[in-house]
């Protein structure tokens, strides 16, 4: 099952009088329990990269399918839609709301889903403790470690069950032991899930954990080698 497929995509920003060139021409084909690594200097484009697979950010041209669903003739509404059932999405900084405990966030996106609230803070319980922190549920961020913290935003992004996880820099805040547990709690769970993951890191210790690993050059995807 293909989760991720770009096919010619292209974007341009503008800059000054001329423009930007980040993505041109890139192609991507993610296949479930697969987890690619993004590996590319700061400016590159992996994070346009990242928004653009998540329906965040518009190409100017390509296609983009996620879980089997065409998204180039969706409207706004419908691209949230697809974004909400599909993709989980984590961020280098853990964008847990803070006033909010752990389960509680991570109850967030099911509630959004219309999920019943009660169905919801079971899930949020397991996925909490299929992620180490049992007893960190009742926690707000501010409470708890870097790690736990990205713990918890990874059992937010696979709340809703998504096929695709698109990681920004999941780890560029954490220290490197706590970087490889965090990175392997995410790759266990896409793959238990059947998922599959698009993790954008600097560090190339985590990045050698992925089944493959990508660069960008001249705006299309290559293989990194390291
Ligand atoms: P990375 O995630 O690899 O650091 P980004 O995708 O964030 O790279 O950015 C790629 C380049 O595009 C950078 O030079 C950045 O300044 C530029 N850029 C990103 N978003 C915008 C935008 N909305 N408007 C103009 N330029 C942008
Ligand atoms: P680390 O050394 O991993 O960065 P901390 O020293 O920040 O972790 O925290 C150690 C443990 O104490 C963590 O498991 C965290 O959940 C808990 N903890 C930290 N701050 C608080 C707090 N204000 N209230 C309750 N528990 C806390």
């Amino acid at each position: 099952h293909v989760k991720l497929k770009l096919e010619s995509i292209n974007r341009t920003y503008a800059q000054g009088a001329g423009e930007l060139r980040i993505l041109q021409g890139a192609d991507l084909e993610i296949l479930s329990g697969e987890i690619v690594a993004l590996v590319a200097p700061s400016g590159a484009g992996k994070s346009t990269l990242l928004h653009v697979s998540g329906l965040l950010e518009r190409a100017d041209s390509g296609s983009v399918t996620i879980c089997d669903v065409p998204t180039d003739d969706l409207s706004d509404r419908e691209r949230t839609l697809v974004r909400r059932q599909h993709v989980g999405y984590i961020y280098q900084f853990h964008h847990l709301l803070p006033e909010f405990n752990a389960t509680e966030n991570v109850m967030m996106p099911q509630l959004i889903a219309g999920q019943a609230d009660r169905v919801a803070k079971a899930r949020g319980e397991e996925l909490l403790s299929m992620m180490g922190l049992k007893d960190r549920g009742t926690h707000r961020p501010a409470q708890l470690s870097g790690g736990e913290q990205q713990r918890v935003a990874i059992a937010r992004a696979l709340a809703n069950s998504p096929g695709l996880i698109l990681a920004d820099e999941p780890t560029g805040n954490l220290d490197p032991e706590t970087s490889s547990v965090v990175f392997d709690l995410l790759a266990d769970s896409i793959r238990n899930h059947d998922a599959a993951g698009l993790i954008a890191t600097h560090n190339h210790d985590i990045a050698k954990m992925a089944d493959r690993v990508l660069t960008l050059k001249d705006g299309k995807l290559v293989p990194f080698t390291f």
